[in-house]
């Protein structure tokens, strides 16, 4: 990857000045901290590039890899590897820090012991709605539970039962002793551990007690000695009792925790559960649907890890929730994949063009430049005969004022190839379909030949009917027909899927040096957009994913409202 520093941002000036200042004694250790129950996002994405970014920026910074693994009934190990790919896909590493919060469960318990021996956390038994009822409303302070002053011994012994599966689950909880007046609602006596009967991935069936993430959080940093704890807005009203929670533990690191504004998308959806529900539901085609804004599905449908990067980088890390408009996103795909994609011929919707003055046994190679940003990339031969085929969209039999391109009388220049000319149509006799374009074309035009340039308003893709290969292109337009903060919060948001979200082209022609193609390599489809050959792909039929077409939306986005 490019090692290259990531733009200044007010985490950055914190984490900066704090190792300038040995603060932390000197140390920037921060972590990504995924809980396993599902694929990563661009969201995460944003989340990676500023920890990992930093621990690579800041010399002697580490990033660990922390699996938040506390809830037993929706990780799995299926998801730890989903999310060590895409890390690594990304272009970070965590250099051998890898850790799970279910390796602390043994130190969390007797965390939660000392707790409680300092009167500082009790064992209730409140049902969960009798829980609701004490705690109060943002305008109402709580009242403490029954179960506040229970003495010392007896939540001791009572946790150890807890722990030891004596009790169902719901019938005891171990809080914290904080405050039930306390205007911060997550200060008032928060629950620390709740008793599930259930299977983990990892531990078996050896807890059934599980700490709440409010606690088991802090606590991990603390235990790892993480210097700098960066997570989303919504954990803002948390902090302080993640600081009363390493406080009272008395661990020999304190972290700081420090909130950032999360990624928010237009037109799709970015939270795990809803993408969970698309999969389970086979509302898309897997986590990898290159319809999702899945890490998984950003590669499949061609994103490249440098697009998302500089995405990342760019959208920059604020203190207020804000909505970035996925043409932004597409906007740096398109720049990276100018750069780095050979342009190639093919056509989506064949229409038959028959060259009447071209020899039939006749056919020719012609020159291409493989990619016109990048010189070194070469030329390539494309073979041309007397039947091509155009896109039904370049010819008109009755062209509209502005349209320049094929129209009986017309002419207009073949890609790398000749000028050609229209001369007529044939037309299947029962529909009035036109099923033939007859041309001629000029043998003094041919491209590169130094003569006269005959000035055509439209230059146009094609292939030879004789060499093209057949393949499949799938198209992709939003997930959602409208923005998902637009969606009441009444209603289905999976009604608002957008029907057309993919369009699979099957009767596509390309050129023949796609014959070679392999999983994953990417090219322009000249005039068409971005694409790259699906996984799916055999070499009995070629599949191609359109990553972006090549107009680029976000200019016009961006000029319409130039204050972002
Ligand atoms: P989701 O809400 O999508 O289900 P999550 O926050 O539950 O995601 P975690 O596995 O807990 O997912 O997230 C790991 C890290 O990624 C957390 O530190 C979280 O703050 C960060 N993260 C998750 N979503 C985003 C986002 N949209 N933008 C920035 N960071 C994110
Ligand atoms: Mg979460």
């Amino acid at each position: 990857m490019s090692e290259q520093a990531g733009a200044s941002n007010f985490i950055r000036d914190i984490v900066a000045a704090d190792h300038t200042s040995g603060k932390h004694g000197g140390r920037a250790v921060m972590r990504f901290p995924p809980e396993p129950n599902g694929y990563l996002h661009i969201g995460h994405a944003k989340s990676i590039c500023l920890n990992f970014g930093l621990a690579r920026d800041i010399p002697g910074g580490i990033c660990h890899l922390r699996f938040d693994d506390t809830n037993p009934t929706t990780e799995n190990p299926e998801y730890v590897q989903a999310i060590q790919d895409d890390i690594r896909w990304l272009g970070f590493d965590w250099k051998g820090k890898i850790f799970f919060t279910s390796d602390y469960f043994e130190q969390l318990y007797d965390f939660a012991v000392r707790l409680i021996h300092k009167g500082e956390a009790y064992v209730d038994h409140l049902t969960a709605e009798e829980m609701r009822a004490y705690r109060g409303t943002l305008t109402q302070p709580g009242e403490n539970s029954p179960s506040r002053s229970r003495a010392i011994d007896e939540n001791l012994d009572l946790f150890q039962r807890m722990r030891s599966g004596e009790f169902a689950d719901g019938t005891y909880v171990l809080r914290a002793k904080i405050d039930m007046a306390s205007a911060n609602i997550n200060l008032r006596d928060p629950v620390l551990y709740r008793i599930r009967h259930t299977t983990h991935y990892r531990t078996g069936n050896k807890w059934c007690l599980y700490p709440a993430y409010d606690y088991a959080h802090p606590l991990s940093d603390a235990i790892e000695g993480i210097t700098h704890s960066i997570c989303t807005l919504e954990f803002e009203d948390h902090r302080p009792l993640y600081d009363w929670v390493v406080e009272q533990a008395e661990t020999p690191h304190r972290p700081q925790q420090i909130e950032f504004a999360r990624l928010n998308l237009t037109s799709t959806v970015m939270s795990k559960r809803k993408l969970l529900e698309l999969v389970e539901k086979k509302l898309v085609n897997g986590w990898d649907d290159p319809r999702l804004p899945s890490i998984k599905g950003l590669r499949r449908r061609g994103y490249t890890p440098e697009a998302i990067r500089t995405f990342c980088d760019h959208i920059g890390v604020a203190k207020r929730d804000a909505i970035v408009e996925m043409q932004l996103l597409e906007h740096f795909i398109r720049e990276d994949l100018n750069k780095r994609s050979p342009r190639v011929m093919a056509v989506l919707r064949p229409i038959k063009i028959i060259l009447d003055n071209y020899p039939d046994a006749q056919s020719e190679e012609l020159e291409a430049v493989n990619n016109p940003e990048d010189p070194s990339a070469g030329m390539r031969k494309v073979p041309f005969s007397r039947i091509l085929y155009i896109e039904q969209d370049d010819f008109r039999e009755d062209p509209p004022k502005q349209f320049f391109r094929l129209a009986p009388g017309r002419e207009v220049r073949l890609r790398y190839a000749y000028i050609i000319k229209c001369v007529g149509v044939t037309k299947d006799p029962q529909t009035g379909e036109i099923t033939e374009i007859h041309c001629t074309y000029d043998p003094t035009t041919k491209s590169g030949a130094s003569q006269e340039q005959r000035k055509v308003k439209a230059t146009i893709h094609w292939v030879s009917e004789a060499h093209a290969v057949k393949a499949e292109v799938r198209l992709y337009s939003p997930l959602l027909v409208t923005d998902p903060a637009k969606i009441p919060p009444e209603h289905d948001w999976t009604s608002y899927l957008n029907p057309n979200s993919l369009e699979r082209m099957t009767n596509c022609l390309v050129e023949p040096s796609l014959r070679q193609t392999a999983h994953g390599m990417r090219y322009q489809f000249e005039r068409l957009g971005y694409f790259c050959t699906d996984l799916d792909s055999t070499s009995d039929l070629l599949i191609f994913n359109r990553t972006v077409s090549l107009k680029d939306a976000w200019a016009k986005v961006e000029k319409a409202q130039p204050a972002r």
